[in-house]
């Protein structure tokens, strides 16, 4: 079943075309990453999805039904939840709490504070965050503060996981902690993922397709194989990499 899906998304921020016409889609149970070279709109693309950027032109689908322009808090009840590159926890509450309001307010929005709270607690237990329940948000390290950004998203309850660099600042031993669980994530618990990634290794390796964007345009779409061997990806990333 195609799950999410946007067609020729356009974003403009002033003079900058920050997403030109970019269609996509994922079906249920895939792990899609999105790639390109700084700037190139993965962000802003996840910002149309999912946080109340209206699109200048397009439109989001989820499950066949248009979700563009709706809420924050509407689309995460719909079944989406987002990680963000920059954790964005409640700093004077602790990470149970701000795991209970992943699950507070998330999908279906059933659950009551005691369910809230077993739930909050199974998921930290998930991560290793258990440990380090009754400590402020704020006070945790990167690490930790990013391992918090993806069980409050996990503890919404979503269909589709929207995953912005999860793994940034990982030495390798965590970043292949963090490949099994995202696997862990489709494969058992059945959540689509969408993620963005810069670390290629990891991207490549757990991705059923790809798409890559430069300069707000999609440039490929595929496996990896066939990214990984596609000219146009192959020029936009030399190019950048002859820039810095
Ligand atoms: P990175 O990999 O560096 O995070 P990205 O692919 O996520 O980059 P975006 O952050 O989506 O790229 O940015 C796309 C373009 O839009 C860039 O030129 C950026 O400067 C611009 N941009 C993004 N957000 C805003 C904003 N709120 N106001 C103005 N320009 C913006």
């Amino acid at each position: 079943m195609r799950l999410l899906e946007g067609e020729a998304v356009t974003k403009y921020f002033g003079g900058i075309t920050a997403l030109r016409n970019v269609s996509f889609h994922i079906d249920e149970g895939e792990i899609v990453g999105l790639i390109g070279p700084n700037g190139a709109g993965k962000t802003t693309l996840f910002n149309v999805i999912c946080c109340g950027y209206h699109p200048d032109g397009g439109v989001i689908k989820f499950k066949g039904e248009k979700i563009t322009g709706l809420k924050p808090h509407q689309i995460c009840r719909k079944g989406i939840a987002r990680t963000f590159q920059i954790p964005r926890s409640f700093a004077n509450m602790s990470v149970l709490e701000n795991v209970m309001v992943g699950a507070l307010f998330g999908k279906d929005n059933q659950e009551d504070l005691k369910g809230a709270r077993e739930k909050a607690i199974r998921l930290m237990g998930l991560t290793g965050l258990i440990e380090k329940a009754n400590t402020p948000a704020g006070s945790l390290t990167s690490i930790d503060a990013r391992r918090l950004e993806l069980v409050r998203a996990l503890a919404a309850k979503p269909e589709i996981l929207l995953l912005d660099e999860v793994m940034a600042g990982l030495n390798p031993s965590e970043v292949a902690e963090a490949m099994a669980l995202i696997q862990s994530l489709r494969n058992k618990m059945g959540i689509t993922i969408f993620m963005v990634e810069h670390i290629m290794k990891s991207v490549m390796g757990i991705s059923d397709r790809i798409t890559v964007l430069e300069n707000g345009q999609k440039i490929a779409e595929g496996t990896p194989k066939e990214i990984s061997e596609d000219p146009k990806v192959i020029g936009a990333y030399l190019g950048e990499a002859e820039e810095t």
